[in-house]
């Protein structure tokens, strides 16, 4: 407590620094400060806080455990013991991947980092006395925060969804819900009928994980194979080039995938799904992956946001106004740089931000990060092929698949079984 008037000030230089982001008179006070802090004979830790293990966070935690910073204490808030990598859940859903393949162990990460592990929900920040308050009624002071919480599913626009429809996220939430609708009242069977709604990426990936999950299996009623219908709203991938979404919609055709393009999905019963144009559709099994929204907590805890409530950050990864606050993934708005929601970038962020964290805890500049406009997208098909594409062009091939197989497989491992021993404790 007697130290807070001190960090509070210092801090306030240490804003004004972040925020002019050049080395100055203050800059040196800065440096002194945070050298002091870490050598001091009597530890006084500056606490860096974590909140969510999302992609950007699980770079932080493997940096700072594979280079421990003296004098920091390292605290992870998270709601969900294990990270679902996503690019893995279709792979996962279809049978081709085992549930554990593709998470990560938040407490196994943390502990190789050094830091502490909060299985819990960050509810509000207490900006004043700088400390994040949980669900479970937890404070944790922090000196630098940084927050990664992704974004949750926005189904207000179709009535019933939440009740009858499985949601792709969160991802834990969908797979322990998965492995109940997938048994339910059917033994062996396949359902007969099956919706996803959503012309994203995810949506598109899903579909074909249902096809393959249900191709060993006959279905109930005596059809041929589960009738399967993707439901894309206005327009099938939108943000891809036209010869991937070319080449989507052969896939679907010759998987037997229904497209509905055009009329969005509506409402969702326990049986099926009903359309804009008052179409219906079959359904005892109906997944959703369409639009998102951030987390209520970003806007509530007083953070500049946007007007849909993401986090508005500078190239450095602080937040806007705030910068002992770091934040990346898809829960942020790059000021200047704008792009779609996609894994890729919370995982280029991440290098940046562990960085620019040790940077700031160290008193030093901060690094500017760049988001890249063109990147790889590839779509599994669930028979061993993906569709491939980047800079307008596309291609489809076993070879694609065989790829992200090996980029998934790697980015997984390297924050599980692939962590290096962590050197003995100095015991001085
Ligand atoms: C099916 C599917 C496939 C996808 N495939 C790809 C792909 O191939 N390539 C690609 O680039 N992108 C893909 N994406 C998108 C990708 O999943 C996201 O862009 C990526 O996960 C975003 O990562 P993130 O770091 O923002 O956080 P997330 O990975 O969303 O993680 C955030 C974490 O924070 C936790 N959390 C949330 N709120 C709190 C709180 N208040 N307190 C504590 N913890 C909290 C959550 O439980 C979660 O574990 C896919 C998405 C889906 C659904």
């Amino acid at each position: 407590m007697g130290l807070l008037p001190t960090t509070s000030s210092c801090f306030g230089i240490l804003a004004r620094w972040f925020v002019a982001g050049r080395p100055s008179g203050e800059a040196n006070r800065v440096r002194c400060f945070m050298r002091s802090r870490m050598t001091s004979a009597t530890p006084d830790p500056t606490n860096l806080v974590l909140v969510g293990g999302g992609h950007a966070h699980l770079f932080v935690l493997r940096a700072f455990g594979l280079d421990p910073l003296p004098g920091v204490r390292l605290t992870l808030i998270a709601k969900e013991a294990h990270a679902a990598y996503s690019g893995m859940l279709p792979g996962v859903l279809a049978g081709t991947y085992r549930p554990e393949d593709g998470q990560i162990d938040l407490a196994r990460l943390a502990d190789f980092a050094g830091a502490a592990f909060v299985h819990d929900e960050a509810l509000t920040l207490d900006r004043e006395a700088r400390a994040v308050v949980t669900r479970e009624g937890a404070r944790f002071p922090y000196d630098i925060l940084s927050i990664d919480v992704g974004i949750v599913p926005d189904v207000a626009a179709i009535e019933g969804a939440r009740e009858n429809a499985l949601l792709v996220k969160p991802i834990s939430r969908l797979l322990s819900r998965w492995q109940d609708e997938a048994g339910r009242d059917r033994g062996d069977a396949a359902p007969s009928g099956a919706v996803v709604i959503g012309g994203g990426p995810a949506g598109f990936e899903l579909a074909f994980a249902l096809r393959r999950r249900f191709s060993g299996l006959s279905p109930s009623r005596g059809n041929r194979q589960t009738a399967l219908t993707l439901v894309s709203g206005p327009h099938l991938l939108s943000g891809l080039p036209k010869r991937a979404r070319h080449l989507a919609r052969r896939a679907l055709a010759e998987a037997d995938i229904a497209l509905v393009e055009g009329p969005p999905a509506k409402a969702v019963a326990r049986d099926r799904v009903e359309l804009e144009d008052e179409r219906s559709l079959a359904s005892s099994l109906t997944l959703v992956a369409t639009a998102a929204r951030p987390p209520a907590f970003l806007r509530e805890s007083g953070l500049a946001v946007d007007e849909k409530g993401y986090l508005k950050v500078s190239p450095t990864l602080q937040v806007e106004g705030s910068p002992t606050v770091f934040a990346a993934g898809d829960c942020v708005t790059l000021l200047g740089q704008e792009r779609p929601k996609a894994g890729v970038f919370a995982v280029r962020e991440g290098a940046v931000l562990a960085d620019n964290l040790r940077r700031a805890l160290t008193g030093r500049n901060l690094r500017h990060y760049r988001a890249q406009s063109r990147f790889l997208v590839i779509l599994t098909l669930g028979n061993g092929e993906a569709i491939a594409a980047r800079n307008g062009v596309a291609i489809r091939s076993r070879l694609a698949w065989w790829w992200k197989d090996r980029i998934d497989r790697s980015f997984v491992h390297q924050f599980g079984g692939g962590l290096p021993e962590r050197p003995p404790e100095d015991a001085s």
